[in-house]
């Protein structure tokens, strides 16, 4: 475990609720040893869940599954943020981090600092993520808010960029969607 894993476990520690939901909280982290340690076909709750808040994107990357056939075929829209604040009641006491990611740029849901700041009233030490395209003509607008406040860690889909750009180049065949 290097220097900032362990800076990190820290942190999340200091952070666990002090309440009745730490108990919940341990004796699922004890269950998620224990069936590894029998290796048990038995599970414990989820410590990690992705949350697809929208599956809509605005851009149209050749290599991703939503091209694919399947892909098309799949229904796309948005959750609402009441139906991702029941996600998370049902879910955030066992969790150590949220992924704000699906098959879709996140950054399409204008909620979404409101679901941010809905995780952190539940739980500060949960880490959220989202994996981003960045190319939303707007995205530093939407992303600021989010700096330096509530959202714990930005991943930029930086392949995603590469290929675009790549594809770009070679073959033109990539469009922005409306
Ligand atoms: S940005 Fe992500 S979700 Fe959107 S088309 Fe590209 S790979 Fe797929």
């Amino acid at each position: 475990m290097n220097a900032r894993r362990i800076k990190k476990a820290i942190r999340r520690i200091s952070l666990l609720p002090k309440n009745k939901y730490l108990y919940k909280y341990l004796i699922n982290k004890v269950k998620h040893f224990w069936y590894k340690f029998r290796k048990s076909t038995k599970v414990a709750y989820p410590q990690t869940i992705m949350l697809e808040l929208t599956n809509r994107c605005n851009i149209a990357c050749v290599t991703c599954p939503r091209e694919y056939e399947y892909g098309k075929a799949m229904a796309q829209g948005t959750i609402s943020v009441n139906q991702a604040k029941k996600v998370i009641d049902e879910l955030w006491c066992r969790l150590d981090s949220i992924g704000l990611t699906g098959m879709g740029e996140t950054f399409l849901f204008k909620e979404i600092e409101e679901v941010v700041n809905y995780i952190k009233s539940k739980n500060r030490g949960i880490i959220i993520s989202v994996s981003t395209n960045a190319v939303l003509p707007d995205f530093i607008e939407r992303v600021k808010p989010l700096i330096g406040k509530n959202l714990t860690l930005l991943r930029l889909q930086s392949m995603t960029r590469l290929i675009m750009i790549f594809t770009i180049r070679l073959s033109l065949n990539w469009r922005f969607k409306n």
